[in-house]
C-alpha cells in the first residue's frame, strides 16, 4: 500500500447519481493505480434529507459498478466511524483547539444584520463578505455576552486578509485574492460544525492525500484551505474533475436521460460496460482505445489526462458500448445476465433445458444492445407468435401455393432425422427444389410462420432449438390461419 488515500464522500440524500458515480470511479481508479486506499465516507449531516435507504442504495450502486472500498461502512478501518453524523467528537475537539489557540472568534451578528450587510455590499457592487465587526469586540464584552447566553457562531480570525493558491491536478494553478475570502464560519450558533469544517476535519483525521471531486465543489476549496491553515495542517492535493454535460452541453439532468445509476441496471446495461463508459467521461487515454478491461484502465488511468472542461454523456455511445460487451459474453454468461429479464416472459423457461436456453442466448447475443431487448427478441421461443409481421405476410403471399408448401414442410419436418441444423436445412432445400422454387421462397415464410418476424437468428439454428414439435405445430397453425390472405 502506498501513502495515497482518497475518499468518496456522498451525501445520502438520493440514489447514486451518475455524477457521483463518476467521482467514485475516478477516486477508485486513482487509488488502485497507485496501490493506495479508497475510503467511503457518508456525509449524512443534513438530518432532514439524509436517509438510511439512500446509503443502502449508494452502497448497492457502488457494488454493482464493481467499485470496492478499503475503509468505510461495512468494511471497517482505523479511521472510523465513516458516517459524519457519528463524528461529532472529532469536530468538537478541533473547534475546542481552535478556540484555545485563539484562531477563531465568536460572532454575535444576527442573521438580519448579516443579510443587511450583504444587501448593502451587493448594491455597492462589492463582494459580499463579513466585515469583521465582532473581531473588534473587547475581550470583556465577549465574555459578558457569552455568559449572558447570547448565541454566537465561530469564525476564523482574519482569514479575509489572506490569499489562497493551489495547483489543481486537473485545472492547474488557481489563485484567490483576499477580496474573495472571508472570516468563514466553522461552527454555527447551535454549536454544529459547518459543512466545510466537518469535511476538513474528516479529511485530516482520515489522512486523505488527494481530494478528487466534481468541479461544482471548487468554490469550497479556498474556504477549506483556510480551515487547514487555522488547524495547522497541510492541505491535500486537489483535483476538480469536469462536470458531466448533456449533448446540448448544459449540465446533465433528467432531460438528457436518467441521472440515477440504478436505472441503467434496470434498463439492461451491463455494469462493466457502464463502468467503461464512465471512465471516459472526462478521462481519455493517450491513444483512441475505448474498450478497456478494468485492469487496463487501472493501469492507464492518470489525473493529468483528465480534461479540464466538460464531459459529454452520449447515450448512444453507451448503448453501442453495451452491445460490444454483450457480444463478448460467453453464451452461458449471456444467459445468466439475461435471465432476470427472460424470466418475465410468458412461457419461460417452458420445457427448454439449460443447454437449449444457453443456445437461445447465444443466438440472440448478436442481435441486442440492451439486456432488456432480449424479452422482445426471444418471446417466440417461449410462446407462439400471436401475430405475423405485415410486410412479411405481403411477401409470403408471393410464394405460389404457400399453404401447400408450408404443409409439405410440416410433413417433411415431422420425419426429418436427425432433427438438427443440417437435417433441417436439407429438408427445406429439398422441398424448394422439388417445387422448382428458390430456397428463399420457403425460408422467409417459414421464419414468419415460426416467429412472426422477418428477421432473427439463422433460420436452421433457430428451428433446431425450437424443436420438431413447435416447428410442425406452428407451420400448421399458420396454414390454418391463412393470415396472408387478409
Ligand atoms: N458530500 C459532497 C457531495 O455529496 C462531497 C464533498 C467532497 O467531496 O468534498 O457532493
Amino acid at each position: 500500500m502506498s501513502d495515497i488515500r482518497v475518499r468518496f464522500a456522498p451525501s445520502p440524500t438520493g440514489n447514486l447519481h451518475v455524477g457521483s458515480a463518476r467521482t467514485a470511479i475516478f477516486n477508485w481508479l486513482f487509488a488502485r493505480h497507485h496501490q493506495g486506499t479508497f475510503i467511503l465516507r457518508i456525509e449524512d449531516t443534513d438530518q432532514e434529507r439524509s436517509k438510511p435507504e439512500y446509503t443502502r442504495a449508494i452502497l448497492d450502486g457502488l457494488r454493482w459498478l464493481g467499485v470496492d472500498w478499503d475503509e468505510g461502512p461495512e468494511a471497517g478501518g482505523d479511521c472510523g466511524p465513516y458516517f459524519q453524523s457519528r463524528r461529532r467528537s472529532f469536530y468538537d475537539e478541533a473547534l475546542q483547539r481552535l478556540r484555545h489557540e485563539g484562531k477563531v472568534y465568536p460572532c454575535f451578528c444576527t442573521p438580519e444584520r448579516l443579510q443587511d450587510l450583504r444587501t448593502a455590499q451587493l448594491s455597492a457592487k462589492q463582494n459580499p463578505r463579513y466585515d469583521g465587526r465582532c473581531l473588534a469586540l473587547a475581550d470583556d464584552e465577549v465574555a459578558q455576552r457569552i455568559a449572558a447566553g447570547e448565541p454566537f457562531a465561530l469564525r476564523i480570525k482574519a482569514a479575509r486578509l489572506e490569499s489562497v493558491e493551489w495547483t489543481d491536478l486537473c485545472k492547474g494553478l488557481v489563485s484567490i485574492g483576499p477580496e474573495m475570502l472571508d472570516d468563514i464560519v466553522v461552527a454555527k450558533s447551535d454549536g454544529y460544525p459547518t459543512y466545510n469544517f466537518a469535511v476538513v476535519v474528516d479529511d485530516i483525521t482520515m489522512g486523505i492525500s488527494h481530494v478528487i471531486r466534481g468541479e461544482d465543489h471548487i468554490s469550497n476549496t479556498p474556504k477549506q484551505i483556510l480551515i487547514y491553515r487555522a488547524l495547522g495542517a497541510t492541505p491535500p492535493r486537489f483535483a476538480h474533475i469536469p462536470m458531466i454535460l448533456g449533448e446540448d452541453r448544459s449540465k446533465m439532468s433528467k432531460r438528457h436521460g436518467s441521472t440515477n445509476v440504478v436505472e441503467y441496471e434496470r434498463q439492461g446495461y451491463l455494469s462493466e460496460a457502464f463502468f467503461n463508459f464512465m471512465t471516459l467521461l472526462g478521462w481519455s487515454p493517450s491513444d483512441d482505445q475505448e474498450i478497456f478491461t478494468r485492469d487496463e484502465v487501472v493501469r492507464r488511468f492518470s489525473l493529468d489526462r483528465v480534461s479540464p472542461s466538460g464531459a459529454i454523456f452520449d447515450i448512444n455511445k453507451l448503448k453501442w458500448m453495451n452491445g460490444m460487451y454483450i457480444r463478448q459474453l460467453s453464451p452461458a454468461e449471456m444467459l445468466d445476465r439475461a435471465e432476470p429479464f427472460l424470466s418475465t416472459l410468458e412461457g419461460y423457461p417452458g420445457d427448454y433445458s439449460r443447454e437449449q436456453r444457453v443456445e437461445i442466448a447465444r443466438q440472440l447475443r448478436e442481435r441486442i444492445e440492451l439486456l432488456t431487448e432480449i424479452t422482445d427478441a426471444a418471446g417466440y421461443f417461449f410462446h407462439e407468435p400471436a401475430e405475423y409481421d405485415e410486410k412479411g405476410l405481403a411477401k409470403a403471399a408471393k410464394t405460389p401455393d404457400l399453404a401447400a408448401v408450408m404443409e409439405d414442410l410440416a410433413a417433411a419436418l415431422a420425419t426429418t432425422e436427425p432433427f438438427d441444423e443440417a437435417g433441417i436445412e436439407a429438408a427445406v432445400r429439398q422441398l424448394a427444389e422439388a417445387r422448382g422454387m428458390g430456397a428463399g421462397k420457403v425460408i422467409h415464410p417459414t421464419r414468419l410462420a415460426l416467429s412472426g418476424r422477418i428477421a432473427g437468428p439463422g433460420l436452421f439454428e433457430m428451428m433446431h432449438v425450437l424443436g420438431r414439435a413447435r416447428c410442425v405445430t406452428r407451420l400448421r397453425r399458420f396454414v390454418e390461419r391463412h393470415p396472408w390472405e387478409f
